[in-house]
């Protein structure tokens, strides 16, 4: 039965989004990045919840690795990003000892936090909630979904990389979202070229297009192609703002 403390801690909460991918290292937790800092750029409030337990990486990418969360009445208060606090992120990158600390942990374990990510952060009032989940369709994806159900989330928005074995695994998503009623919002194809760092051309390395072929095949919503920029690595990695180094990105905006 759903708990007191989980209607009031999502209670404020417009519009849940999960990111999904097939595989790991397609980009997901870019793409995760990439969505929050859009909606900011659009004046929303936006919360991430990064349930990728044995890869948490969005604590880096925001450069907030080294912060902590703390405890409040009604649960974890999570790690606001900027000083607007318009965007806010809880991962258990926060609650780990060391950053590269592994998480081996059994599978009862996991979907335990998970269940508890989900009903005891204080996300207070926020118009989106991103949920960065891990790679596959695992059970860890059955527990969000099912926790998140009562909520009604918005939908799922699926990566994949233009490659068919990429592609391939986001047929398995998209079943997977068919079986549990989880609506596509829908697919983002990402490293889709690359980015010259001097001349800025975008050169095809892989085959380009799979992702949208792959969405029109199934009847859903392709968001956009991001290009592989190694510019967008470094502004990741380097924790530096991501919209003031992107202002112009048209990706970004079709992706919101
Ligand atoms: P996943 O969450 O799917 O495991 P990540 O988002 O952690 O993947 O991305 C893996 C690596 O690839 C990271 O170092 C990230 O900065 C880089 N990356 C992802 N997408 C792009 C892109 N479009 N351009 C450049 N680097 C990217």
């Amino acid at each position: 039965m759903e708990s007191e403390g989980d209607s009031n801690n999502l209670s404020g909460v417009q519009h849940i989004i999960l990111v999904l991918s097939g595989k790991g290292g397609v980009g997901k937790s870019t793409i995760s990045t990439e969505i929050a800092l859009a909606l900011r750029h659009a004046g929303k409030k936006v919360g991430i919840l990064d349930v990728d337990l044995c890869g948490p990486s969005i604590p880096r990418m925001l450069n907030v690795h080294n912060m902590n969360v703390h405890q409040c009445d009604s649960g974890w208060v999570p790690v606001f990003v900027d000083q607007e606090k318009s965007i806010s992120l809880m991962s258990i990158g926060f609650l780990l000892e060391r950053p590269d600390d592994a998480v081996v942990w059994r599978g009862p374990k996991k979907n335990a936090l998970i269940k508890q990510f989900i009903s005891d952060v204080a996300w207070g009032e926020l118009d989106f909630l991103i949920v960065d989940t891990p790679p596959g369709t695992s059970d860890e994806h059955i527990s969000t979904v099912e926790a998140l159900r009562p909520f009604r989330p918005m939908g799922a928005v699926l990566v994949t990389t233009p490659q068919a074995v990429s592609i391939g695994d986001v047929r398995r998503e998209l079943t997977f979202c068919k079986k549990l009623g989880l609506p596509v919002i829908g697919i983002v194809e990402n490293m889709s070229g690359f980015v010259c760092p001097h001349c800025t051309e975008c050169t095809n390395i892989f085959s380009k297009g799979g992702g949208e072929e792959l969405a029109k095949y199934a009847g859903v919503p392709f968001l956009g192609c991001v290009p592989l920029d190694p510019s967008l690595t470094q502004t990741l990695e380097l924790g530096k703002d991501f919209l003031q180094e992107f202002p112009k990105s048209s990706t970004y905006t079709s992706i919101v």
